[in-house]
């Protein structure tokens, strides 16, 4: 007997895409397609730097989650979406046809084209990237190299690794840290006296801060700022922004100057209504940071949307849950829960329990 159930595809399964399916029953026909076999919390990844977290400890099995919602998983990447048409394909060679599509591909490293990133600074997006630098620092310190570190932008995720750095290595000989932001102060978009206290915190370490400053290239020494001056360094983070998929551009979910996927308040594409758009890549008409809180909201609604939408009934705009506030990394098993209630109950991997706020307390009770 044939298939009778409306089809969704779900392309990427990680905090968006995996809250939609897991909302999604199975009275749809609902496949997660994603290269990668592990779920990761990204919000955690920083504490590897310090070996705090492991990363076992970050990830879970994609496919089991999937398996336990009653969909089906396939581990590949999506390299042709169509919409008008209804078809995906894949790396691999799957075709798939879908009724609907949720798009979760979330976002890429920003290099910004700067000379040399791609080839000498470390990216910092996933728990593999974590494991690298951690791996790099303690190679540094085991061949007692001076530890100078050039760490490229001063948001949320370089100031969580300048952290986690301290953490384990502030009492290393030869530890020095310059931190980079292009903006006129640290931490941009939170509160403005976070700068200082961030910057007061670090007054006994040899930590420098060089705002509204742009680097012009890396290279396996070091980095040169835009001024000219050059920077020594052993190990350059690069922190500095988000890229969208390639994807999204060639599917015509974000035709120029779009570079994201531009969605109505219901997510649903602006330009295909049999496909809607979450998490990173979504591009809202009102501003949504780009935060795991964020798309696992957005992953809800799609799933409810695109149910809707197959059943010909009117869509919800996506609101902004007024109690949701920066997830702290915390990868404590009630935090776990609290923030991703479909994760399986029985599978929490969590090895410590910690968050990037208790990683500044615990080596700086004053402070935080
Ligand atoms: C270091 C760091 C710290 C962070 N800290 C916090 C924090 O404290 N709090 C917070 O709320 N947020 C934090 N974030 C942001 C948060 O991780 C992201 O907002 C969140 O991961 C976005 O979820 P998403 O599902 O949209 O995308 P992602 O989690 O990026 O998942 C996208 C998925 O799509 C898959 N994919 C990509 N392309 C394809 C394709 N062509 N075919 C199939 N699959 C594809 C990928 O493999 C991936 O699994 C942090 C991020 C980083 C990197």
């Amino acid at each position: 007997m044939t298939d009778q159930r409306k089809r969704i595809a779900i392309v990427g399964g990680n905090f968006a895409g995996l809250t939609a399916a897991i909302k999604l029953s199975r009275r749809h026909a609902v496949t997660v397609i994603d290269p990668s076999r592990h779920f990761e919390w990204a919000p955690g990844i920083h504490e590897i730097l310090s070996s705090v977290k492991t990363p076992q400890g970050l990830r879970l099995d994609r496919a089991a989650i999937v398996k336990q919602a009653g969909h089906r998983f396939l581990r590949d990447r999506v390299t042709v979406l169509e919409p008008a048409q209804g078809r995906l394909v894949t790396a691999g060679g799957h075709e798939l046809a879908f009724d609907a599509c949720i798009v979760a591909v979330g976002a890429l490293w920003n290099t910004h084209h700067v000379p040399g990133v791609a080839r000498h600074a470390m990216s910092f997006r996933s728990v593999a990237d974590g494991l690298a630098i951690e791996q790099r620092l303690d190679s540094l310190v085991r061949e007692s190299t001076p530890l100078r570190i050039v760490i490229a932008g001063g948001g949320l995720s370089g100031v969580e690794a300048l952290g986690e750095i301290l953490r384990r290595h502030r009492d290393d000989a030869g530890l020095s840290i310059e931190l980079v932001e292009s903006g006129a102060r640290l931490l941009p978009g939170l509160p403005a006296s976070l700068d200082a206290d961030l910057r007061r915190i670090c007054e006994p370490y040899a930590v420098s801060f060089r705002t509204r400053t742009t680097i012009a290239s890396v290279s396996a020494k070091g980095v040169r700022l835009a001024d000219g001056t050059r920077l020594r360094s052993e190990l350059t983070l690069w922190t500095a922004g988000l890229a969208p998929p390639a994807l999204l551009r060639e599917s015509g979910l974000a035709p120029p100057p779009q570079v994201w996927a531009d969605v109505h308040a219901t997510l649903q594409s602006c330009h295909f209504d049999n496909v809607f758009a979450v998490g990173d890549a979504a591009q809202l008409p009102h501003a949504v940071g780009k935060q795991a809180y964020n798309a696992i909201d957005m992953g809800a609604l799609a799933a409810a949307n695109a149910v809707r939408f197959l059943a010909g009934r009117a869509l919800k705009p996506f609101c902004r849950h007024p109690s949701r506030s920066w997830l702290r990394s915390a990868t404590c098993r009630p935090t776990w829960s609290r923030a991703a209630p479909w994760l399986p109950a029985r599978r929490w991997p969590v090895p410590r329990k910690a968050s990037t706020r208790c990683s500044w307390r615990r080596w700086h009770p004053a402070t935080c």
